[in-house]
């Protein structure tokens, strides 16, 4: 959430710290959902249109330099996202902070602008959140996924 005009420092940092405090349970990692052919030529996965294998949910993150991969049913997948949506939105929230805190020590001590620099590359891809069209509903011409 983009701090509206006129909003003091401490304001925006006051919504930060709120924002902060309403997060629940965080999981690292990014999920992977997968769907595939088994390569039997007689199988539903070979049919037109074909009904493919999975979904196969992969839980990846990384534990002491090492990835580490679990896979999740389904219904773990939908019990969990939001602690997955969580961890997105907490480096959302720290990279808000971060923003905030270079503005202010450039206005504090006079600098010119200070440039946020070059992110480091996030150590795990975005974590997509629960996907709508699981399962996959029947593809109707002129159909929008929400
Ligand atoms: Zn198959």
């Amino acid at each position: 959430m983009p701090a509206p005009k006129g909003r003091s420092a401490a304001q925006a940092r006051a919504a930060i710290q709120a924002a902060l405090g309403q997060i629940g349970f965080c999981l690292p990692g990014s999920i992977t959902i997968r769907h595939a052919r088994c390569g039997k030529p007689r199988c539903a996965c070979a049919a037109d249109p074909p009904s493919l294998h999975g979904p196969y949910i992969q839980w990846t993150r990384t534990v002491h330099g090492k990835t580490v991969t679990r896979t999740l049913t389904p219904a773990q997948y939908q019990a969990y996202a939001p602690w997955f949506a969580n961890a997105r939105q907490l480096r959302a929230l720290t990279a808000e902070l971060q923003a905030l805190s270079l503005e202010e020590i450039a206005r504090a001590e006079g600098w010119a602008k200070i440039t946020p620099g070059t992110p480091a590359p996030p150590r795990t891809r975005p974590v997509r959140g629960p996907n709508p069209n699981y399962p996959k509903p029947p593809k109707t011409p002129g159909s929008q996924s929400a």
